[in-house]
């Protein structure tokens, strides 16, 4: 990998030593490069800053000063409080921070700070700050830095932070009059604000100079896709002239994010669907047709318009790698058969992959009811078959035999041998990874690959994270669907609650009552869900078979459970979250969720979609924990609300996404660490996916290995970026 100027380690930087060195390597900046995008995560307009002396009891301000007295207060209760007078222009202010002496060690007399806080009375007005920002440091004689002898003179009660003089061009007429910016870098104990300032103020310069040249953006591109130059931009985020540019700023380094992360997977999609020529798939209509005919329904408008997207790909040369994204009950497991029946009708073999035994075991049940009458056999391989019926079954899907094959992931990753595997479909993404699709594409010939979604997520998001894939949309649910009733119940409820179970334990429906075991508290959480069970089978629900079924219980007991739950024999299964993704028990009814708050949203609409399979509308009932147990936040509020609100998956995603991001408030650097992805946040710039996207995959097309001149720079970028996944794609 050839070294640029931004390569270089931050040693070579102005202003850092050995030792600052290694404390800016503790927070993952070891060059150059990495100092220009630790990009502030907050700024604070001066106008939006409180003067001193319009401080006011009952508010809740942003103020900025220099410390003029400062000192640990001592009180009677024993709380020591930390105490600063500060002072701007226009007066002074008391601060006060309880239980925070250390303080006294961290503020020096001089420093200018950034607080923002209630106000308070004691004594007079009070600031009670919630966070505050050393914004320069008292200087000392002995720093002898130009920018240090600047805010040297800056604490003379001027206010200026960072003053950027673009802000107030001289040619200017009308200075803009909010010219100063009070920025906020991401600190460290070692690294402090003000230390960040120094360096981005010294070093800001030669660092966009390089910078400069890493723009992979012609001019005429970032006009059309609206953004800013890239050096522009991340001088914008430093020195923002106003804080309404910072987001604009920001957008263009979230594009660059989505770009290269969208490059990568381009390759990966390069790789698995047009380095080998995929079949063409001729469809006669013989076994469509027939489907069709017998169904007692009619397709929703998606699954037609979902099924062309399926067709066309099937029928070009070019292999399928796509996504069916769809809520529970979408009819995503019919559109799949109807693809294998092209496969099928075509003269070949289609193979259909679910993540457990009982998943298959009911896909081949439902897929032999749809296809009975038809000239098209089907096999159902599991590990549990064994002695002369599994070689049997082998020996059919070897022998072509067998037309629709369905069985576990084992299917593909045991080397099972087939006639002509023309398409493979998995149910259940998660398990079944880039790795395992890739592998795919090396046999001979490649089959299609259609992946069916678990759980549905907002389209820009699933672009984002399966950009190798195409992805189609189930958004709509077969009318006639009878919803799921979902009730948000306190924990004073519970007795009544099961009551009700009880009530449809004696009509001869089944239940499920669901745990949260989260693996931290993994030995509490089986312990209060081996004490309830014991509760509930004593009390609540004596004279009803009830079973415990939990991630501990061993693979074939667990199997024996599900199987007598399905068969109805079990009438309550207490579990925590192994209920199987996908089964489908059409007696079971109803579903109390306990400690609803530690799930996800996303989590819990899964739950919810096992109770609305059959005939009879469903019941959910979420009960949060008790009053004083985590789960009185107003995020977890909302988060239940929306749940008993709505039953549309794709809504829940998105306020999943939405609620999530707003809870790491301060996680920012941390935010989207698994994507690496810093500055794009899908919900905000979910619109650059597509743009991304396009561009990526046209790029790649044209030059698989970038290794035109051209291509060069966006070639360094992405090994820069992905040095370690780039290898596992074969990019490099
Ligand atoms: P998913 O796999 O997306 O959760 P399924 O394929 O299991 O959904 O479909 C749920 C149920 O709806 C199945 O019983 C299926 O036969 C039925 N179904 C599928 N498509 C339709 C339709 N267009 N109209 C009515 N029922 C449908
Ligand atoms: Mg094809």
């Amino acid at each position: 990998m050839s070294l640029t100027p931004l390569d270089k380690p931050v040693q070579f930087l102005k202003g850092v030593g050995p030792r600052r060195a290694e404390s800016l390597a503790r927070m993952g900046i070891l060059n150059a490069r990495d100092l220009l995008y630790h990009v502030p995560r907050r700024y604070d307009d001066a106008s939006t800053v409180t003067p001193l002396s319009r401080v006011e009891v009952g508010m809740d301000v942003t103020a900025v000063g220099v410390v003029r007295n400062k000192g640990v207060v001592p009180t009677r209760s024993g709380l020591r409080i930390f105490q600063a007078v500060i002072k701007d222009d226009t007066g002074i202010v008391t601060c006060a921070w309880p239980g925070q002496p250390w303080l006294d060690r961290a503020l020096r007399v001089g420093d200018r700070i950034l607080v923002t806080g209630p106000v308070k009375f004691f004594h007079g007005r009070q600031i009670q700050p919630r966070e505050h920002t050393l914004l320069e440091r008292a200087s000392t004689a002995a720093d002898a830095h130009p920018a240090a002898r600047d805010s040297h003179t800056a604490i003379q009660e001027t206010p200026t932070a960072i003053s950027n003089p673009r802000a107030a061009p001289p040619a200017d007429p009308h200075p803009a009059p909010h010219g100063t910016i009070f920025v906020s870098y991401p600190a460290s104990e070692h690294v402090p604000q003000w230390i960040f300032r120094r360096l981005i103020a010294q070093n800001l310069d030669w660092l966009l100079r390089h910078a400069r040249d890493e723009e992979y953006l012609p001019a005429a591109d970032r006009g059309a896709l609206g953004l800013t130059e890239l050096s522009a931009a991340l001088d914008t985020l430093h020195r923002p002239p106003s804080v309404d540019r910072t987001d604009a700023a920001r957008r263009r380094l979230a594009f660059d994010e989505l770009f290269l992360l969208q490059l990568l997977q381009a390759r990966v999609r390069y790789r698995a669907t047009r380095e080998r020529p995929g079949i063409v798939f001729e469809r006669s209509n013989r076994l469509i047709r027939a489907l069709h005919d017998s169904l007692p329904f009619t397709l929703t408008g998606a699954q037609v318009r979902v099924l062309r997207e399926i067709y066309a790909d099937m029928a070009s040369p070019r292999r399928m790698n796509r996504m069916l994204l769809g809520d529970v009950g979408s009819g995503k497991t019919l559109v799949a058969l109807f693809a294998m029946l092209l496969a099928a009708e075509a003269g070949y073999q289609a193979a259909l992959m679910a993540p457990t035994e009982i998943l298959a075991e009911q896909h081949a049940a439902r897929i032999r009811e749809f296809v009975a009458g038809l000239p098209c056999a089907v096999e159902l391989l599991t590990g549990s078959a064994t002695g002369r019926r599994r070689e049997e079954a082998r020996a059919r899907v070897a022998g072509g035999e067998a037309r629709l094959v369905v069985g576990t992931h084992a299917l593909i990753q045991e080397g099972v041998e087939f006639n002509a595997l023309g398409l493979v479909v998995t149910d259940e993404q998660q398990r079944f990874g880039v790795r395992q699709r890739l592998a795919l594409a090396e046999r001979e010939p490649a089959p299609d690959v259609l992946v069916m979604s678990a759980t549905p997520i907002p389209r820009s998001l699933a672009m984002a994270l399966h950009g190798d894939l195409d992805i189609s949309t189930l958004d709509e649910l077969p009318p006639g669907r009878r919803p799921v009733t979902t009730r948000l119940a306190g924990p004073e409820d519970r007795a009544k609650v099961f009551r009700e179970v009880a009530r449809r334990l004696g009509r001869g429906e089944q239940a499920y009552v669901v745990y949260p075991l989260i693996e931290e508290s993994e030995k509490a959480d089986l312990r209060a869900a081996e004490t309830e069970y014991e509760r509930l089978r004593g009390e609540h629900f004596a004279g009803h078979e009830v079973a415990l079924l939990h991630g501990r219980v061993p693979a074939d007991e667990k199997d024996r459970i599900m199987r007598a739950f399905l068969a109805g024999e079990i009438g309550v299964l207490v579990a925590t979250t192994v209920i199987e993704v996908g089964i489908d028990v059409a007696n079971a009814t109803v579903m109390v969720i306990e400690n609803a708050e530690r799930f996800g949203l996303s989590q819990l609409h899964q739950l919810r979609g096992r109770v609305g399979r059959g005939e009879r509308g469903g019941l959910c009932v979420v009960i949060p924990g008790r009053a004083g147990e985590a789960g009185g936040s107003s995020a977890t509020r909302e988060r239940l609300e929306v749940f008993a609100r709505t039953s549309d998956g794709f809504e829940i995603a998105a306020a999943d996404l939405r609620i999530r991001g707003q809870g790491d408030f301060f996680g920012e650097e941390q935010h989207g660490h698994g994507t690496g992805l810093r500055f794009a946040d899908i919900l905000e710039h979910g619109d650059l996916v597509g743009p991304a996207r396009a561009r990526a995959r046209g790029l790649i097309d044209g030059d698989p290995e970038l290794a035109r001149d051209e291509n060069a720079l966006l070639r360094r970028l992405l090994e820069r970026r992905y040095e370690d996944r780039a290898r596992l794609f074969g990019v490099g």
